[in-house]
């Protein structure tokens, strides 16, 4: 494969077709890892002397003994036609921001898509990734998200029957040939100029967000002469700055792709919620809002921590004990199973941490947030949340309602937002 860089100790035969550079040099006097971009402080340094980089252990350490080495055989896959065989049809507004996406591949120009939460931005990129592949391109889809990277896979492979798939989210697992790869941003680090399409979706998530050594690594993996396009529903500030900066193409799209408005949260208080777990009148009290909400949906409960999550889940069995209940959480090792299964509609009430923000779909979920005032609740945390019900089918009497005991900023600015959007995707209603 086209740019995947592998690290080896320096003096090794140099094959002619190969990229060496140091794995660790010095920029402007100080020493850099190229791999990550972490700069070494001082005491990162060997006992025999050198340094090693502390940003990417993970990957192998790197030292100044090593190199890294790419590769850039041609691509077996020549320039073909690649058909997308998704049978779904774009909605007028959408594919006018699909045919602004497959002109910025066109012009080599970069993009944002700002689309709200259930607008239906994979098949937006439809058209654009069937360009880029038919063209022989290498394409990235990148995702901070585990969840995100195995949801979007499987509608990947079988949009692109034909095209070689990979999906790559953790270490040690196996490369093959690809032309298109899914995986999360920190498997960028292993590229080098090796992407001619680069789409990052979620890119304001943790842990890319605020990552120097994820951002490093994108714009490594990036050839010099390729397409970014960003794809998320909460660009950050920044991000949306770095666009008027760089002279990007941002694309909206502020309505959903059933046409209906995104749920405005409702704010429900809740007094000594942190004490739910441990006070049975109090957990009554949730327990039926609960109820209430399940009349019409299942349930997902968000709730700030994990010690808190898996406390609250075994009070709620014991006062909810006619119903299924489970949780999730980023270490959960049957996390992929369980999420399944709330798919399938074997769980009533399935407890979260903020791992399910965003990039899933249930079919008919309403969303309670414990604790909206908590600081891991940011305000594009709020909204993704929000954004995870009334997705797919017909009207469902979906809620989301924020349970708290303090106002914040960020749960206000949440709800402005929303409604903002609701405003700027209802006005052209006529597409
Ligand atoms: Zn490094």
């Amino acid at each position: 494969m086209e740019g995947k860089q592998e690290l080896e100790k320096i003096g090794n035969h140099l094959p002619k077709s190969g990229n060496r550079r140091l794995g660790i040099d010095f920029v402007n006097g100080r020493p850099r890892c190229q791999r990550c971009g972490t700069w070494i402080p001082n005491d990162c340094q060997l006992e025999v002397g050198g340094y090693f980089c502390p940003g990417c252990l993970f990957l192998g350490r790197i030292t100044q003994e090593h190199e890294l080495v790419c590769s850039y055989e041609p691509m077996a896959i020549s320039p073909q036609k690649v058909t997308c065989t998704w049978s779904g049809q774009l909605t007028a507004k959408q594919q006018i921001v699909a045919d602004e996406l497959t002109t910025c591949l066109t012009h080599k120009q970069n993009a944002l898509l700002w689309a709200v939460t259930g607008s239906g931005k994979t098949e937006m990129l439809f058209p654009f990734i069937t360009q880029a592949l038919s063209q022989g391109l290498q394409v990235c889809f990148a995702t901070p998200r585990i969840d995100v990277c195995n949801e979007i896979f499987p509608r990947l492979k079988q949009a692109f029957g034909k095209t070689e798939i990979l999906l790559r989210h953790s270490q040690g697992e196996e490369w093959h040939s690809f032309q298109l790869l899914v995986a999360t941003t920190h498997q960028l680090l292993h590229f080098y100029q090796a992407f001619d399409v680069l789409i990052i979706d979620e890119s304001d998530a943790f842990p890319y967000e605020g990552d120097p050594v994820l951002s490093f690594g994108s714009q490594q993996a990036l050839k010099q002469t390729g397409c970014l396009v960003h794809v998320t529903a909460t660009p950050s500030k920044e991000l949306l700055h770095r666009c008027q900066q760089e002279n990007w193409k941002v694309l909206t799209l502020f309505q959903r792709y059933h046409k209906r408005p995104l749920v405005v949260p409702e704010l429900y208080f809740l007094e000594d919620w942190p004490l739910l777990p441990q006070r049975k009148r109090k957990l009554k009290k949730l327990a039926r809002l609960c109820l209430e909400l399940l009349k019409d949906n299942q349930v997902l409960l968000f709730c700030p921590e994990i010690p808190y999550l898996k406390d609250l889940e075994r009070a709620l069995k014991v006062s909810l004990p006619q119903l299924k209940i489970a949780s999730v959480f980023a270490e959960d090792k049957k996390r992929e199973e369980k999420i399944k299964r709330m798919r399938q509609g074997k769980w009533d009430i399935l407890l979260t941490s903020t791992v399910l923000e965003r990039g899933v779909t249930f079919a008919s979920v309403s969303v309670i947030v414990l604790g909206a005032e908590h600081q891991v609740f940011k305000k594009s945390t709020l909204i993704q949340v929000a954004g995870r019900v009334d997705r797919v089918g017909s009207y469902q009497k979906a809620r989301v309602i924020f349970c708290f005991q303090e106002m914040t900023y960020a749960m206000r600015q949440a709800i402005q937002e929303i409604k903002v959007l609701n405003q700027q995707g209802g006005k052209t209603n006529d597409l």
